[in-house]
C-alpha cells in the first residue's frame, strides 16, 4: 500500500505544483477559500470507502454505526450554527442542494423567480442553459440601473405579474446585504415558497455578520466551501422539521445515490470551527478587508458595482477605465493574482469578454491580510490595470505579491510534508 508520491508520482507531483501556486499567488477569487489541515484530512480518510445509502440509523447499507456517528454530529452542528430546525448534509454541491429543493416543491413547467444571471444570479436559478430553465418557466429580476441594489417595488411587480411558485434570493456576484424580510412581504403576497441560496456568504451568516435567511425563509441552500470554509459540498437548511422532509427524499433518493461520507466529515469539522469565536473574528475581517480593498479602488480611479460592498465581494465595473474583465482578468493573472472575469449589472459585453473584475477576501483573508495588506492589494491591481504596457510596472507588480505571499504564509506544514 504505497504512498501516493510512490504509487503515483504524476499526480502527486501535480499535486505538489498546485500547493505551490496557492501559496505563490494572491486568491481573490470570490468563491474560494483555503479549507484547514483538520479539513483536508477528514476528507482524505477511509471514509472515502463506505457506502451509507439513506439517513443516520436508516441505511441500505451495514457497517454504518461509525459514519451515522459522523453524519449526526455534522448535522448537529450545522443546525447549531445556522439556528436551523433541520439540516441536511448530503448534497455533494451548491447545485446538488438547489436541485434538491427544486425536485421537492415544483413541477415541470412551474415558475421560479430568480436574479439574472448577468445582475449576479446563478445557473440554478433559472438560466436557460441550467435544468432550472429548461424544466421550469424560469422569470428574471436584475438590480436596479440607478443604485445597482436589489429593488423590492420591481422585484414585487414581477412577482404579481407572473405569480411564481418560488422565489430564489441569494446571488454569486452581488456586494450588498440581502434584505430577506423584503423577499419573505413578496413571497407571502403572492403565495410563492421562498428560498435563499446563501452559497456566498454563508461564513458571514454563520459569524453575525450577515442577516441569518434560516428564520426568514422557507428552505436555504448553501455551499459549504466559499466564506464557510470547509470541503467542497452542499448544504440544505429548514426552520421547520416537518416542511422539511419532502427535501430528505429529494436528496436521496431523488437526485443523489451513496452520500460522501468523507466530505460529510470535512463539513462536520468546518461547521466546528465556524462555531469557535475566532470565526466571527475572522469573518469581520473578511469584511472590513473587503470594505478597504472597494475603497482603495476607487480611490485609484476604478469603479466598484454599487459603489462600494457589505460582504466579502467587491465587483469592479472596468467601464470606468475603458477595459473590459477578459482583458483585466489576464492582466492580473500575469502578476500572479487569480480572479476572473464577471458581467456587470447591464453589461454591452458578453459573458465571454465581460466588463468587469469580480474579487472576493475570503481566501487571502484566511492567510492573515489585513486592511492594510488589502490596500497594498488594490494599488497592485490598479497599477497593473492602469499601465497595462508598461514592463516595468509589470515587474514590480510581481514582485510585491511575492512580498505578500511570503509575508503571509500558507500551508506552511504542508509544504514541508511535500519536501519530506
Ligand atoms: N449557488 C450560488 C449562489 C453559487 O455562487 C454557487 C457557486 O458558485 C452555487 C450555487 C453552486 O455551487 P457548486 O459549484 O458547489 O455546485
Amino acid at each position: 500500500n504505497q504512498s501516493l508520491a510512490a504509487g503515483d508520482p504524476a499526480i502527486a507531483a501535480l499535486i505538489g505544483k498546485e500547493l505551490e501556486r496557492q501559496q505563490t499567488h494572491l486568491e481573490l477569487i470570490a468563491s474560494e477559500n483555503f479549507a484547514s489541515r483538520a479539513v483536508m484530512e477528514a476528507q482524505g480518510s477511509v471514509l472515502t470507502n463506505k457506502y451509507a445509502e439513506g439517513l443516520p440509523h436508516k441505511r441500505y447499507y451495514g457497517g454504518c454505526e461509525h459514519v451515522d456517528a459522523i453524519e449526526e454530529l455534522a448535522i448537529e452542528r450545522a443546525r447549531q450554527l445556522f439556528g436551523a430546525a433541520w439540516a441536511n448534509v448530503q448534497p455533494h454541491s451548491g447545485a446538488q442542494a438547489n436541485f434538491a429543493v427544486f425536485l421537492a416543491l415544483l413541477q415541470p413547467g412551474d415558475t421560479i423567480l430568480g436574479m439574472d444571471l448577468s445582475h449576479g444570479g446563478h445557473l440554478t436559478h433559472g438560466s436557460p442553459v441550467n435544468v432550472s430553465g429548461k424544466w421550469f418557466k424560469a422569470v428574471h429580476y436584475g438590480v436596479d440601473p440607478e443604485t445597482q441594489q436589489l429593488n423590492f417595488a420591481s422585484i414585487r411587480q414581477l412577482a404579481l405579474e407572473h405569480r411564481p411558485k418560488l422565489i430564489v434570493c441569494g446571488y454569486s456576484a452581488y456586494p450588498r446585504t440581502i434584505d430577506f424580510e423584503a423577499f419573505r412581504a413578496i413571497a407571502d403576497e403572492v403565495g410563492a415558497y421562498l428560498l435563499a441560496d446563501m452559497a456566498h456568504i454563508a461564513g458571514l451568516v454563520a459569524a453575525g455578520v450577515h442577516p441569518n435567511p434560516v428564520p426568514v425563509c422557507d428552505v436555504v441552500t448553501t455551499t459549504t466551501h466559499k466564506t464557510l470554509r470547509g470541503p467542497r459540498g452542499g448544504l440544505i437548511l429548514c426552520r421547520d422539521a416537518e416542511f422539511a422532509k419532502p427535501f430528505d427524499k429529494a436528496v436521496f433518493p431523488g437526485s443523489q445515490g451513496g452520500p460522501l461520507e468523507h466530505v460529510i466529515a470535512a463539513k462536520a469539522v468546518a461547521f466546528g470551527e465556524a462555531l469557535q469565536p475566532a470565526f466571527r473574528t475572522y469573518s469581520q475581517q473578511v469584511v472590513a478587508n473587503a470594505q478597504a480593498l472597494a475603497a482603495r479602488i476607487q480611490e485609484r480611479g476604478i469603479a466598484v458595482v454599487s459603489g462600494g460592498t457589505d460582504n466579502h465581494l467587491v465587483l469592479l465595473d472596468l467601464r470606468s477605465i475603458g477595459m473590459t474583465g477578459k482583458v483585466a482578468d489576464l492582466l492580473v493573472s500575469d502578476v500572479h493574482i487569480t480572479a476572473n472575469k464577471n458581467t456587470v449589472p447591464f453589461d454591452p459585453q458578453s459573458p465571454f469578454v465581460t466588463s468587469g473584475l469580480r474579487l472576493g477576501t475570503a481566501a487571502c483573508t484566511t492567510r492573515g491580510f489585513d486592511e492594510a495588506a488589502f490596500r497594498e492589494v488594490a494599488d497592485v491591481i490598479a497599477d497593473r490595470l492602469l499601465n497595462p504596457e508598461d514592463a516595468a510596472i509589470e515587474a514590480a507588480c510581481r514582485q510585491r505579491v511575492a512580498q505578500l505571499c511570503q509575508r503571509f504564509p500558507l500551508y506552511a506544514a504542508e509544504r514541508e510534508l511535500q519536501h519530506a
